[in-house]
């Protein structure tokens, strides 16, 4: 599906924006040539080929810097992030949904689960509210959660940020997430006592996500236990717009000192596994995107950990259950 420009367009002329920067992550960068084309006719047009992650990251001050405005492919804006050039967000949706038969959700009314909280990754926002007019159907009630600031639009999560779950977990049983993949359930597992299922639309069914929720914190907490003789660690900030926490990072350094720790403060742009070993860490704790500590964590030969993962090692925080690091905000960048 490609997405459609017009508005941006519009946009940007009506603004008199001459130059653009053109942002596509790596499933769109097939239709770079229309895209870059369709643009070039209004505006001088470049297309930075960098991986980015999402609305968190505008890439290299150096290229948007010369430009008038961005235009970001795929992602939603995250409101509370000061850009320092205008943003355009493109989003894309997914429009063709499978049928989703009713007998999938027997798993829900069998556990005795009626009030559903229900949650979504962008792509899939508009499945999500189909989702309820079919739950509803089906005698359940539905709850969509609150956003904060760092989130454009109720039931949405994010890899760093579930507080559309945490906004109605007084309210419901249990949530779904209509999803593919694992990982925001997963997350909402974590951030929240409630039971999580995943919607899988690729497998047009519902799934509990406890097993595989207990299998990430065996991981983790494997994690967690191989630090916990560290002495020399790394705190990571990372430079990216959205996720530059070096506030944390600032306060993490001190509880490292105050424990015996030898701590560096590093600012990458890139959570690189070759440049922490090259640094002969014991550990790294990584203040920048929550994923890279759990999604990449094969890559790392040393811990890398959340903030969260770093104070439980050292006791400085006693949770009675896992804590998912979150991002709500972030600090500017100057
Ligand atoms: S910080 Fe990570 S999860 Fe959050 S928007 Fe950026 S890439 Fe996505």
């Amino acid at each position: 599906m490609k997405l459609d420009l017009s508005s941006a367009i519009e946009e940007i002329t009506k603004n008199g924006g001459r130059r653009v920067l053109l942002q596509l992550p790596d499933g769109l960068k097939p239709d770079v040539f229309s895209y870059f084309t369709e643009l070039s006719k209004h505006f001088s047009v470049i297309v930075t080929s960098e991986a980015f992650y999402g609305a968190c990251d505008i890439g290299n001050k150096d290229v948007y810097e010369g430009v008038d405005y961005i235009v970001q492919l795929g992602h939603s804006e995250i409101p509370n992030i000061k850009y320092p050039r205008p943003v355009i967000f493109i989003e894309k949706r997914i429009e063709k949904f499978p049928e989703i038969p009713d007998s999938a959700y027997e798993i829900l009314s069998k556990n005795g689960y009626r009030k559903i909280g229900l949650l979504c990754s962008i792509q899939y926002l508009d499945m999500m509210y189909r989702v309820q007019i079919q739950l509803e159907r089906l005698g359940f009630s539905t709850v969509i959660g609150k956003q904060d600031r760092r989130m454009k639009y109720p039931g949405q999560v994010l890899g760093c940020n579930f507080s559309a779950a945490h906004s109605i977990s007084g309210e419901v049983d249990c949530y779904l997430v209509v999803s593919t993949g694992k990982f925001h359930g997963i997350g909402t597992q974590l951030s929240s006592e409630k039971p999580v299922f995943i919607l899988d639309l690729n497998l047009r069914g519902i799934e509990d996500i406890s097993a595989e929720t207990d299998r990430f914190l065996r991981k983790r907490y494997a994690r967690i236990y191989q630090a916990r003789d560290a002495k020399r660690v790394l705190v990571v900030v990372d430079s990216k717009i959205g996720q530059y926490r070096m506030r944390l990072a600032e306060t993490l350094m001190s509880q490292a000192r105050e424990m015996g720790i030898e701590p560096v403060l590093i600012v990458a742009n890139e959570a690189k596994p070759s440049d922490f070993e090259n640094m002969m860490c014991d550990a790294v704790v990584f203040t920048g995107c929550p994923r890279v500590p759990i999604d990449e964590e094969d890559k790392f030969k040393m811990p890398v950990l959340t903030p969260q993962e770093f104070q439980m090692v050292f006791g400085l925080k006693k949770p009675s259950r896992y804590i998912m690091d979150e991002i709500v905000a972030v600090d500017p960048i100057n």
